[in-house]
């Protein structure tokens, strides 16, 4: 049964907000956007805490380090008031995306799953009962690769907050049990290349402590059938 506890084996959708923070949307030479936007990702794209991040051919991929939402209570038309009674928590996830497709599918007008949904591109940690975020407009976000800052932010400079983009998705689709939803990345995405080591971790308001933390490996993906050229 879903629970949003088990949403890594059970929750059926990756809801992804593009452009929430300004500085990362002009450090990417996108527009600041007047109202939210989202793609899907697939949830068989979940990597666990630990596991390895794969290249794909040809790809120049990214890391987006976000807080994510785990849904608890299943609902459409959640009006923001109502927003925090419709999560059960939250998760830190890394919002992988290949960023040499994702410009060419840009150019062509074409969808962004394939930038956005290999496997091993949504790693994620486990659920964090949202007991312990007593405001999701004040976590700090951070992520190294091999020991070097290359994101710290914090959520308070999301241009929509969690309740506005609860609000906005469940408008248009029926936001359920396990459902994740991503939020959007602060500035400073770069390129993880084979042998890379990913650190990253979540903490809350001032506290000096991680809530929680993760580490994944980068390699080659082997084997691959796909290739970008
Ligand atoms: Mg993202």
């Amino acid at each position: 049964m879903a629970s949003a506890k088990n949403f890594f084996t059970t929750g059926r959708n990756i809801i992804a907000i593009g452009r929430n923070f300004s500085e990362h949307a002009k450090e990417l030479g996108n527009a600041v956007p007047t109202s939210p936007f989202y793609f899907l990702k697939p949830t068989s794209s979940y990597l666990a805490n630990g596991g390895i991040v794969e290249i794909p051919k040809g790809c120049e991929v990214h890391h987006e380090i976000e807080l994510a939402v785990v849904i608890g209570k299943t609902g459409r038309d959640i009006k923001k008031e109502d927003a925090m009674n419709h999560i059960a928590g939250y998760a830190l996830a890394i919002d992988m995306t290949a960023r040499n497709v994702q410009n060419e599918a840009k150019k062509k007008g074409l969808p962004w799953s394939t930038a956005k949904g290999f496997d091993t591109f949504t790693p994620i940690s486990d659920f964090i009962p949202k007991e312990r975020i007593s405001d999701p407009s004040n976590v700090n976000l951070w992520l190294k690769v091999n020991d070097v800052y290359r994101q710290n932010g914090n959520t308070k400079d999301m241009i929509f907050n969690v309740p506005s983009l609860v609000e906005y998705v469940s408008s248009i689709m029926k936001l359920e049990t396990g459902d994740v939803m991503l939020t959007g990345t602060p500035k400073g995405v770069g390129q993880i290349v084979n042998g890379d080591v990913i650190t990253c971790g979540l903490r809350v308001g001032s506290d000096d402590k991680d809530l929680v933390n993760m580490r994944f490996d980068v390699k080659d993906r082997q084997n691959s059938s796909y290739s970008f050229k």
